[in-house]
């Protein structure tokens, strides 16, 4: 398998569940709309996708607004889609320029992975392992993927909903899977007082005057 396309992140953008989804949170809104824009900043090439050779992690880059991709099967799946979902709501709020912490900007876009996943497939279900060490990288990743879900079901998502807004708040709960993030394996370096910088879009695909294209550090639009 190889890693997922720019090609492979437009398509998931189109996929119609996600346009079910209408978050707001603090001063931001996750929603049809915001993946309507990251997608044109992707199909323009100013955001760009690097295929990664991660099987398990995709990652998206601030600083030089590139989306890198894990492996997997095309056309994705849904769950294979979901991840890069999850990457495009960190484009998000780069596009807004939507600054908060580290451990709040990664749990919304959990929080909108999930929410599309459990929208994708009514067999969606978590439940806890207890074969799984207790402490371990495993039985965490398990203990979050349960919680989370049963968060997002409790806003009110769930395999028949058809849509409406979903109001996420900074409350004892969010709170609560914030610190859960925190304790996983790859998100220790993430802390609530540390922002994520949101600095915008700030590469731009100019036409040469001999006809190519050419990827450019732009100021911050
Ligand atoms: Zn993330």
């Amino acid at each position: 398998m190889a890693a997922y396309t720019k090609q492979d992140v437009l398509d998931a953008l189109l996929d119609p569940v996600l346009y079910k989804i209408n978050i707001i949170f603090d001063t931001v809104v996750i929603n049809g709309m915001g993946f309507g824009f990251v997608r044109s900043q992707i199909a323009a090439g100013n955001i760009e996708v690097v295929q990664g050779s991660s099987s398990a992690n995709a990652y998206y880059n601030t600083g030089d607004d590139t989306l890198t991709t894990q492996d997997g099967p095309s056309p994705a799946p849904y769950w294979k889609k979901s991840l890069l979902i999850h990457e495009c709501v960190h484009a998000m709020f780069d596009l807004y320029k939507y600054t908060t912490t580290g451990l709040t900007n990664e749990l919304l876009c959990y929080i909108t992975q999930v929410a599309y996943e459990i929208m994708s497939d009514a067999r969606y279900k978590y439940s806890l392992d207890s074969s799984l060490a207790a402490g371990s990288n495993d039985a965490k990743w398990n203990k979050f993927w349960v919680d989370i879900e049963t968060y997002v079901r409790g806003l009110g998502y769930d395999y028949t909903t058809n849509g409406g807004v979903v109001i996420v708040k900074d409350d004892a709960a969010f709170k609560g899977l914030r610190t859960q993030i925190n304790g996983l394996n790859i998100y220790q370096h993430l802390t609530n007082t540390t922002n994520y910088s949101s600095d915008g879009i700030c590469h731009q695909v100019y036409k040469t005057p001999w006809g190519t294209n050419v990827r450019l550090e732009t100021s911050c639009p």
